[in-house]
């Protein structure tokens, strides 16, 4: 995924105020030094795990280093497999069947299993023992809802059962599910459903453990309206084919419940190399395929780099604007935004970030969303590394330049109560953790790039194949890693790093002042130009922008000063056409730096830019600024009234947050 780039949500301002849960809570309470003290959270925490540092090295398991985002028990039981067997009703726009779980009893004296769940309509909950389909009725109890957890399923598990069967339907409000209109698409025609589960919406989409301490392999059925192409992160069955109203999947590689994913449209497919290929709606499908045309280009070089891929196949699936993300690194297919299709593949740096994913977040996956660095950081730094065999070294200079700019960014714009959000494994027991900062990208990436000045790209590579082949299809944890950074590349180049510098760079909030930085020639030929620009020794009819990318003036606008004098504002927008930048990217930074400048007559284009894309990292921070003055509220306001019916679920709760926490 990407940042969302907008701060962590207090999870307690939006959790239902739930009772006090004794002085065990209380305790921890006192002891989390974080921004949100007004209740406490609706979850029991466990104050002496929580509270350990995380660049400890330390064998971790669910018991000292738990995910507090999941009602799930993984020492009592373990789903090993599902099945979904599901109805995909438009009219309702409702999931309608089964859910089918084989679990483990890790505890044999376990007698509850705990599901997570939100919004489901719970109809029936069955067991039978191991490899019978003798199903029984059994007693279940739906908790009370919490607004960021979901709803607790507890069912009864007799001494013998092994299989549970739920029959169930989802609800239109289900937070990983996002049902469109016809209107909603490209080609106007059809409806089109899409998911989104990373990170806790899956328990929106089925009754399952939703914790990344897990993993299962899957099989689903899922049955759709004529004239409709079903489409999951899984193998799909050589009889999926359009005109077919019942489509069948497996997934035989154990998943962690976050990257669940179907989608549900008029949708085709056209290859783009031997192991990879682009789902599109017809009218999208040929831009898209040259686009990301480079896939298998990317795929080999990632292989040379992280070891073989592991998934079959990798195809692409392009959304409508709607998608709050870039990019979702669903298992053998990436859900990506189109406003990623750009024309000229500058942002094809996301394509090599979700399949980077395939090996740091898919194949090796982090055990909570405190370890999400292991994730965004590692792939990040991936993605960098990839753009560089692909594209050459400048592009990927030019991409760590923008990559520091936005780490810089974020880091500046903690308020001193969110100051704990610039660690690198920050502790998110009681925020909601969903999909982090810049700063899991960013300075994870970062970190591993001090490991690599220190310890050489050869040694780190080594160690990072390694890392990957010990852990191939397993869940990790960040003490975990530093562990064997420990045993590894520290014991055999003694001297170069050490306890401290895993504790400043893991622990501590913001930069440690030695952090080595990427050095971009180009973008410091940009700064150049820019300073002098402000400066009036350079006017605008003289800036040299022949040949730069969306980069260069990414990093110009990021890096201008802010405020600017409206006046060069206007006369730079006159040479360059940027309120009208068909460029989502560039038209964002160009967005922010006007806002900033206090820039006239925005409205029409920033009102047609956020009612036309819901991808929360171009959004989020502009509705944010606008919301820093009476004025902009106001038609901020305005135009979330309207655009909001369009956003993605995952995007209206964040911004109603956003709206109700300024008004
Ligand atoms: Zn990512």
């Amino acid at each position: 995924m990407e940042p969302s780039a907008v701060s962590y949500v207090c999870r307690l301002s939006l959790a239902s105020k739930t009772a006090l849960r004794g002085p065990l809570v209380m305790a921890a309470l006192a002891m989390l030094a974080v921004g949100c003290q007004s209740a406490p959270p609706s979850k029991s925490v466990v104050p002496a795990t929580e509270s350990l540092p995380a660049s400890a090295p330390l064998v971790t398991t669910p018991r000292n280093w738990p995910d507090t985002t999941s009602h799930a028990d993984p020492l009592s039981f373990v789903t090993r497999s599902f099945h979904l067997d599901l109805d995909v009703d438009f009219e309702k726009s409702q999931l309608r069947g089964t859910a089918t779980l084989e679990l483990d009893r890790v505890d044999p004296n376990s007698r509850e299993l705990v599901l997570d769940t939100r919004d489901l309509q719970i109809d029936s909950v069955e067991t039978a023992p191991a490899g019978s389909d003798d199903f029984r009725t059994t007693r279940f109890v739906l908790d009370r809802r919490d607004d960021v957890l979901g709803s607790a399923l507890r069912i009864a598990m007799p001494r013998d059962a092994a299989r549970v069967r739920i029959a169930y339907a989802t609800t239109p409000q289900a937070s990983g599910l996002q049902w469109l209109h016809p209107s909603q698409t490209v080609g106007k025609r059809s409806p089109f459903l899409f998911s989104q589960a990373q990170a806790l919406h899956a328990r929106s989409m089925a009754p399952l453990q939703d914790t990344p301490w897990i993993r299962a392999t899957y099989t689903a059925t899922l049955r759709v309206p004529a004239g409709l192409v079903a489409v999951m992160a899984a193998e799909g069955d050589a009889g999926n084919r359009r005109g077919q109203t019942t489509f069948h999947f497996r997934m035989p590689q154990p998943i962690p419940s976050y990257l669940l994913a179907l989608a549900v449209g008029d949708l085709e497919f056209q290859a783009v190399g031997p192991r990879t290929g682009v789902w599109a709606e017809p009218s999208e499908l040929a831009a898209a395929a040259w686009e990301f045309g480079d896939a298998e280009a990317m795929m080999t070089q990632t292989e040379a780099l992280y070891g073989p891929y592991r998934w079959g196949r990798y195809d692409v699936l392009v959304l409508p604007p709607s998608f709050p993300y870039g990019g979702m690194e669903n298992p053998r297919l990436t859900f990506m935004t189109p406003t990623v299709i750009a024309g000229d593949k500058s942002l094809v740096g996301v394509l090599a970030h979700e399949l980077a994913h395939s090996w740091s977040g898919n194949l090796v996956t982090n055990a909570t969303w405190r370890d999400g660095w292991l994730n965004e950081g590692f792939t990040t730094y991936f993605e960098r590394r990839v753009m560089e065999a692909v594209y050459g070294e400048e592009r990927a200079r030019l991409e760590w330049g923008v990559g520091h700019q936005d780490l810089r960014l974020a880091l500046a714009e903690l308020k001193p109560d969110e100051a704990w959000q610039g660690s690198l494994a920050p502790d998110l027991s009681s925020h909601e953790g969903e999909e982090g900062s810049a700063v899991a990208y960013e300075k994870g990436a970062l970190f591993l790039y001090q490991l690599e000045r220190r310890f050489g790209r050869a040694q780190l590579d080594a160690f990072l194949q390694g890392w990957f082949d010990r852990h191939a299809f397993t869940s990790v944890t960040t003490p975990q890693f530093v562990a064997e950074l420990q045993d590894g590349l520290m014991q055999q180049s003694p001297g170069k790093i050490d306890a401290a510098f895993l504790a400043t760079w893991i622990d501590d909030p913001g930069l440690p002042a030695d952090a080595e930085f990427v050095q971009s020639d180009t973008l410091a030929r940009v700064d150049e130009q820019r300073m002098r620009w402000e400066q009036g020794a350079l006017t605008t009819a003289a800036l040299q922008t022949a040949g730069w990318t969306m980069h260069e003036w990414l990093h110009f606008l990021n890096r201008a000063t802010r405020p600017q004098p409206v006046a060069r504002l206007q006369e730079l927008d006159r040479r360059f056409q940027l309120t009208g930048s068909r460029n989502a990217e560039i038209a964002h930074a160009w967005f922010r730096l006007a806002l900033a400048s206090g820039y006239p007559g925005l409205e029409p284009a920033l009102e047609s830019y956020l009612t036309g894309i819901g991808r929360m990292k171009l959004i989020g921070p502009l509705y944010e600024d606008l919301l820093k003055t009476p004025q902009g509220a106001a038609f901020a306001r305005r135009v979330y009234a309207q655009a909001r019916p369009g956003y993605h679920a995952i995007v209206q709760r964040r911004l109603d947050h956003l709206m109700q926490e300024t008004s």
